[in-house]
């Protein structure tokens, strides 16, 4: 689809144009009051982060339960969720769209997963691909399937103030170690012009012989400085980097009534402004320049061609990740 937004919606775009121009200048007005307190936040956090004593793992393994690309016989959507084992214990991060789609559960039904497996939930971000959908989003509250849902209560990390049906809500306001040998890099910040003033926490862990591997949700602070963040934290060399970068360069995923939303909303943009390649040249010399080995890319909310792009130009060892697939570090 070459147009972000059908040529059906136009007429109706320009009879809204006298309310929508004005409010979008509003929108803008905010956006760019946002854009600089996240950019000072995250310089405030960067400066009073200290090094993190991470256990050094055997293993570390990740089960993809939900994501745009699967194997064979797993359910798609443009959610995320993410499981992780290691020898300490194990975790689930993010819950896709939750109980409004079905993908979590039957992929989880797929694989033999419930919540009874893992000690904590991790929630990348407060987006309704990460935290259980539409409803979960508005009301901020993570939402997760009946079906899934464990009799023990436990924690639910968050990288900012929300509810978490069934868990025990627990805000994480720094780099801390979280469960299973597994760190936060505590919330950074991104102005979205849609979606407004962002938090997400990305992960990181050290393996043994191999160094750290970093996990991303959507990606919005931008690999760039959830990067610098993670070489606050540790000495040690980047082994990978894994999970959602935001580069819905050529069109987006989930699309609706003919409306590219992931090229519009959760950009960092205006949204006359589009993701472009030379955007995504910047972010492939940054890779390049952290030199991990392996790049695990999400195809969730970065189209074909933007994949493709780094799986040609990044120096790692790169491919994306797909539903139902365990990934040993
Ligand atoms: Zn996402
Ligand atoms: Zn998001």
């Amino acid at each position: 689809m070459a147009f972000r937004i059908s040529p059906v919606w136009w007429p109706v775009l320009a009879v809204a144009s006298p309310v929508i121009v004005p409010w979008l200048l509003v929108r803008n007005h905010h956006f760019q009051e946002d854009r600089a307190r996240a950019a000072e936040l995250n310089q405030k956090r960067m400066s009073q982060a200290d090094p993190l004593e991470m256990p050094e793992l055997d293993f570390l393994e990740l089960t993809v339960l939900v994501e745009w690309k699967t194997e064979e016989g797993f359910m798609s959507d443009a959610g995320v969720s993410y499981l992780f084992k290691t020898e300490l214990g194990s975790m689930l991060y993010d819950v896709g769209f939750g109980p409004t789609c079905p993908t979590l559960t039957r992929n989880a039904a797929k694989l033999g997963f419930n919540l009874d497996q893992v000690e904590a939930l991790v929630i990348s971000h407060l987006h309704c691909d990460h935290m259980g959908g539409i409803p979960a989003q508005r009301s901020r509250q993570v939402t997760v399937p009946d079906e899934l849902m464990s009799p023990e209560l436990m924690p639910c990390f968050l990288p900012d103030r929300a509810k978490a049906k069934g868990f025990k809500a627990e805000l994480v306001e720094k780099p801390r170690l979280l469960t299973a040998g597994i760190a936060s890099t505590g919330p950074l910040a991104r102005s979205l012009f849609m979606l407004g003033f962002t938090e997400e926490q990305a992960l990181l862990a050290r393996v043994k012989d191999k160094g750290l591997v970093v996990f991303t949700g959507c990606g919005h602070p931008t690999i760039e400085i959830i990067l610098e963040m993670v070489g606050r934290l540790s000495n040690e060399p980047l082994y990978a980097v894994c999970g959602g970068l935001h580069f819905p360069v050529t069109g987006g995923r989930g699309n609706r009534a003919g409306i590219q939303f992931q090229t519009m909303i959760g950009t960092g943009k205006p949204p006359w402004q589009r993701i472009t390649d030379e955007d995504l040249s910047r972010t492939i010399t940054a890779i390049n320049s952290a030199g991990p080995k392996r790049v695990y890319l999400s195809a969730h909310d970065t189209c074909d061609h933007s994949l493709d792009r780094m799986k040609k130009e990044l120096n790692a060892e790169t491919e994306a990740l797909k539903a139902g697939a365990t990934y040993r570090f």
